[in-house]
């Protein structure tokens, strides 16, 4: 599977002075080039080549892949339309390709006005295992002062083996995750956490003072890092209970999950579909990559449907935790009765089945800069 891959340079001043500068030089060519473009309406590659190549290479330090990579960059920005002139930002991401940035070992040699320079890196566990597909190009990116990398690894994965069964597994609050062999991953610790958080950064953001800011953005990355572990250890849980049992995962897709979020705006829902993303990501990465298939599900009343009966009434659904059906009076925990329609529309109702992956889980870093 291809993933994108993203890790943190780890830069001196100097050499940071270095990098910026190669930014600013290569979106000032971009700008160059896309007046040009748009004066003398030449949009192709490579006519903006004929035209640019040389002139541009006479004039800049750029080195020669670099320019490449410019007229690449506008001629990709006219592809839509060529109506408007298109304007780059000073520090504007940079395509490197692998003739002018190389991944070596635990470091990364990137072209810069100035010579090559190596930088380490800083990164998870699951992104140097990655890194060791890493493959084709990678993206620079300047970001809040600091400088990161985004380059695509194909991460082999086993050849997926035909399931039957689902193991269904319902995402939620209170409890993180159920799965439809009824063992629930109790989020409620969590949840306090959440909740005294929530409470903090309200009084935070109300005083609105530089050092509140402050401290709330460390408490949000601190609080992230903490549901990033805990995603970690139920992702891994309901992978091995799938290839424990020799079934496949079956999860609701992403909208269905969001919907069924009662806060629907805010800190509260942005931190909870953020969180649910990050766990149903990390199910797919890890079972994609030991051959467990793992297929999304339409979410629609998948709280309403008895999952011995197939009854479906909002009124089956009791309270929060209880479910019990009003024509065959199974009564259950509400979020398994949830994890199994989820479990059985995989397996029964194929049609019902969104697509084998859906991009939304896919890992996928935000704010790729332009
Ligand atoms: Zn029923």
């Amino acid at each position: 599977m291809k993933l994108t891959t993203q890790v943190k340079l780890i830069i001196s001043r100097e050499d940071k002075q270095s990098l910026l500068e190669t930014m600013e030089q290569f979106n000032e060519v971009c700008n160059g080039i896309s007046k040009s473009a748009f004066e003398y309406k030449v949009f192709r590659q490579y006519d903006i080549h004929q035209m640019l190549y040389h002139p541009i290479r006479d004039c800049f330090d750029l080195s020669a892949q670099l320019v490449v990579r410019a007229i690449s960059k506008v001629a990709d920005s006219y592809k839509l339309d060529i109506k408007k002139i298109r304007k780059f930002r000073e520090h504007g991401a940079i395509t490197y390709d692998s003739r002018i940035l190389t991944w070596k070992d635990e470091e990364v040699s990137i072209w810069a006005i100035g010579g090559r320079k190596k930088f380490s890196y800083l990164c998870g566990e699951r992104q140097k295992e990655q890194l060791k597909f890493q493959k084709g190009e990678s993206d620079l990116i300047y970001k809040n002062g600091d400088f990161f990398l985004y380059t695509t690894c194909e991460v082999p994965e086993k050849e997926p083996v035909p399931v039957e069964q689902y193991l269904g597994v319902d995402l939620g609050i209170t409890n993180i995750a159920t799965d439809s062999l009824e063992k629930i991953y109790s989020g409620s610790h969590i949840s306090s956490v959440r909740i005294r958080n929530l409470k903090l950064r309200a009084k935070l953001q109300s005083k609105g003072t530089k050092s509140a800011k402050n401290l709330l953005k460390k408490r949000s990355k601190k609080e992230r890092r903490f549901a990033k572990d805990i995603n970690h250890q139920i992702s891994k849980k309901i992978v091995e209970t799938a290839q424990r049992h020799s079934v496949g995962i079956a999860l609701e897709n992403l909208k269905g999950i969001r919907s069924r979020v009662t806060v629907r705006k805010g800190l509260r829902y942005q931190l909870h579909s953020w969180a649910f993303n990050d766990l149903a990501g990390k199910i797919w990465y890890k079972a994609r990559k030991e051959g467990i298939e793992v297929i999304l599900v339409d979410p629609r009343y998948t709280s309403q449907e008895c999952s011995s009966c197939g009854h479906t009434k909002k009124s089956n659904r009791k309270s929060q935790s209880l479910f019990s059906c009003q024509s065959c009076g199974y009564t259950v925990h509400a979020d398994i009765n949830a994890a199994c329609v989820i479990s059985s529309r995989a397996a029964v109702n194929r049609p019902n089945v969104v697509g084998e992956q859906s991009p939304n889980y896919k890992p996928l870093p935000l704010g790729r800069g332009g």
